[in-house]
């Protein structure tokens, strides 16, 4: 074996080993909300909150204790490697990965991303930042050029990853699909500075899968791993470009020298926790975000029945798509929680979208070889099956057989998704027999969100349905993606939202749980807009309109409209919780616990003032023309206002803020915990510059910190201001002289506390 060989991936999630060098196999796998292992399949992953859920608790402590979790999962299915966090940001909330990652601030990204890091790290695993960078949509995402100014880079964009590598350590980053400033970023010289020039990463950078394009000006750039394996640019062309001079030898050593350290890295210690459910379901809900709560509809008290409503409620959406999703081993959907804690009339009330859900069966599933001879076969419990890599020779034949039971009479439409050759057979009777190609030509359409076909078969409660699907896939990427799932029958969306209102009209409250879900949100694409699908805004309205106490939950993993919102006693934002859902959501409900989340991102009131909201390129370049102004700092310079601002977020108590004052590079808040009930407070410092010489977002933040208190309690906030926070990118990191004006507050949009930053001393201004 040649030295080379080392730089190529083993297989799609494996490193190859080499006993002399004393390098053993490394395992990678997505990544981030979980850890799905080698092999996509139901056998047990935990789901975490999704990223955007972390963000919102803005509590460096959870993050590292989720970090925990995800390091006890790597270990328990062998994995060395996380393939996340995702610290790309939310420049656009209608980019289709937004709920994998964190904010639009790139200070909370980074913080919140490094603890995370540190939490996995400290248990022997291995952290990835991805994408590096400007990886912040998905259109043409293997191809785009992102046209990006120098200062926006580093200040905005590539400050997460800084943070990872410097604050949290990270052992490896990503480098991803798209181009920045006209270099695909597996060749790009950003990885040579800020990464190891400035930064002093020593740890591996692995391409994003299938994303290097050349031999030697990726293995130049500093380029260590391409994946997945075996083949590719590298597998045979670095070592010719090695002999042939135009890579030098030392450049190959320096990447082997950093894959062995990571080698040493990973095969540590481990404190394996338990599987983490309390974990789950304590994230879940202190990532929630309580946005508006009159006349104390919430927490629900003295409440003996609840319409629960949405489709949401016994459908929820636990994760977004793509290369993040799980198969959990189990789900608390909000309808299993509740109904088990109070008296709940259920019905959906409106549907999101046709779709069908993986059937969960006994499946027995067969592998063929092109004689029709069993290679092997296999019992699934869900009609979700994913191959990649070694799993499937193609080729072969797959033929997945069970038995369907019917949980309700009506129209079922019962068929299948993925792209290749189908045969479904009913009761033993071919019905359908097709052969699907994928619905567009990008990047990985086929595998992301396959063509879904069916047939409608009329099915009364309890009734037996013998479901087999033959299936020749067609591969991309060499992976390859197949449902076998069911609609469950509908009524009229009439009907239904009848139904939906009735129920509402005879209970002392409705709870009407919205949202997306993983074909909405996913890898792979962008969304259209920002609207809740189907008729789910006219059942909020009708709702509200016969139950004065109505409380809407929004299960999505980035913000949509919520053009009601006024009308509505109530509105706690969940993101995609993971499989605790239900738990965490019965307990903010009820009071157990408060919800402990603020905005890591600004929620629009209409599409038309979102600052930056097409994510389509020009032709294949997309042009970042806002420069430093994403997110809220935006939203200040516009005038517009939002429908929830950054950093808001209720809890289920009230403070005050009482005062500031300087000590040293930190400050301390006094304040008071003027509620009934012990709780939760985000204390957000941010800066702004009134006069200045150069561009300047409105304001920025520059540091925070959680505090807790009893009722009646006096707490101080101690905050870090970094110097970072004063400093601006220009050719190297200046600080401009003169006064900084420092507010202090519970979101962008209510800073009670002032003072002025004279240089680095700090004078205390009366308001
Ligand atoms: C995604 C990465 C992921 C990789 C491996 C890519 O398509 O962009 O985030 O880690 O696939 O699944």
């Amino acid at each position: 074996m040649n030295e080379t060989d080392l730089l190529t991936g083993a297989g799609f999630w494996t490193t190859r080993a080499d006993p002399a060098l004393g390098l053993r196999s490394l395992v990678l796998s997505d990544g981030p909300v979980g850890v799905r292992g080698e092999r996509w399949e139901e056998r047990g992953s935990a789901v975490l909150p999704s990223p955007t859920a972390w963000a919102a608790s803005w509590d460096e402590a959870l993050a590292t204790a989720l970090g925990g979790l995800l390091a006890a999962e790597a270990r328990r299915k062998g994995v060395d490697v996380l393939l996340g966090p995702t610290v790309n940001l939310h420049r656009s909330p209608a980019a289709g990965r937004h709920f994998e990652c964190l904010s639009e601030d790139p200070l909370l990204t980074g913080r919140i991303g490094a603890a995370l890091v540190r939490g996995v790290q400290a248990g022997g695993v291995a952290a990835t930042a991805k994408h590096y960078v400007a990886n912040d949509s998905e259109t043409n995402r293997f191809t785009v050029d992102v046209r990006v100014g120098e200062r926006a880079l580093r200040e905005v964009y590539l400050a997460p990853f800084e943070a990872l590598v410097v604050d949290g350590g990270v052992w490896l980053v990503m480098a991803a699909y798209n181009r920045v400033n006209g270099v695909t970023m597996t060749e790009s010289p950003l990885l040579a500075t800020p990464l190891v020039t400035e930064w002093g990463f020593d740890g591996v950078v692995v391409s994003d899968w299938f994303a290097t394009r050349s031999v030697v000006d990726s293995a130049l750039a500093g380029l260590t791993l391409v994946m997945p394996g075996p083949g590719g640019p590298w597998s045979a062309g670095l070592a010719a470009a090695v002999s042939a001079g135009a890579v030098p030898r030392p450049v190959v050593s320096d990447k082997i020298d950093r894959l062995r350290r990571l080698a040493s890295r990973v095969s540590g210690k481990s404190r394996l926790p338990g599987r983490g459910g309390s974990l789950l379901r304590r994230a879940a809900a202190d990532g929630m975000v309580l946005v508006r709560n009159t006349a104390g509809a919430l927490p629900l008290r003295g409440v003996r029945r609840v319409a629960l409503l949405g489709p949401n409620a016994a459908d929820p959406a636990i994760q977004g798509g793509g290369s993040a999703g799980l198969t959990p081993s189990y789900t608390v959907t909000p309808l299993d929680a509740l109904a088990s804690v109070v008296d709940v009339v259920h019905t959906a009330g409106a549907y999101r979208g046709p779709g069908l859900t993986p059937m969960a069966a006994d499946l027995h599933v067969r592998y063929l070889d092109p004689a029709g001879a069993e290679l092997r076969a296999e019992h699934r419990t869900t009609g979700r099956l994913v191959w990649s890599g070694d799993d499937i020779v193609p080729g072969t034949t797959v033929e997945v057989s069970g038995t369907f039971r019917a949980p309700a009479a009506g129209d079922w439409r019962i068929g299948f998704a993925g792209v290749g050759e189908f045969t479904l057979t009913l009761d033993g009777s071919p019905v359908l027999t097709e052969t699907v190609g994928p619905d567009d030509d990008s990047f990985a359409a086929g595998l992301l969100d396959p063509p879904q076909r069916w047939v409608t078969r009329r099915l009364g409660a309890g009734d037996l349905l013998k479901v087999q699907v033959k299936h020749l896939p067609a591969y991309e990427l060499g992976a390859a993606k197949l449902v076998v799932g069911v609609q469950p029958p509908r009524r009229s969306d009439e009907a239904e939202l009848a139904a939906a209102v009735e129920a509402a009209r005879g209970a002392d409250a409705a709870v009407v749980v919205v949202g997306t879900d993983d074909r909405v949100e996913s890898e792979g694409r962008d969304r259209a807009g920002l609207g809740l699908p189907g008729r789910q805004d006219d059942l909020v309205r009708a709702v509200a309109g016969v139950n004065p106490r109505t409380v809407v939950v929004v299960n999505s993993g980035s913000p949509v409209l919520l053009p009601w919102r006024e009308q509505v006693a109530a509105v706690l934002l969940t993101w995609f919780p993971g499989q605790e859902f239900g738990n965490a959501l019965a307990d903010v409900l009820l009071g157990e616990r408060e919800p402990g989340g603020r905005l890591p991102t600004t929620w629009p009131a209409s599409e038309r003032d979102v600052p930056v909201l097409s994510t389509r390129p020009d032709g294949d370049t997309l042009h970042y023309a806002e420069g430093l102004h994403i997110g809220y700092r935006a939203w200040l310079r516009s005038g517009a206002t939002p429908a929830y601002p950054f950093g808001h977020g209720l809890g289920y108590t009230t403070w005050e803020y009482l005062g500031l004052t300087a000590e040293g590079p930190a400050i301390s808040v006094r304040l008071r915990n003027a509620g009934d009930r012990s709780g939760k407070e985000v204390v957000q410092a941010y800066l702004s510059k009134p006069e200045s010489s150069i561009d300047r977002p409105a304001v920025w933040l520059a540091g925070f910190a959680v505090v807790r208190a009893r009722p009646g309690e006096t707490v101080t906030a101690t905050i870090a201001l970094p110097e970072r926070a004063f400093q601006h990118w220009d050719g190297g990191w200046r600080t401009e002289e003169g006064d900084y004006l420092l507010t202090v507050g519970r979101s962008v949009a209510d800073r009670p506390l002032a003072a002025v930053i004279s240089g680095r001393s700090l004078g205390v201004r009366p308001r």
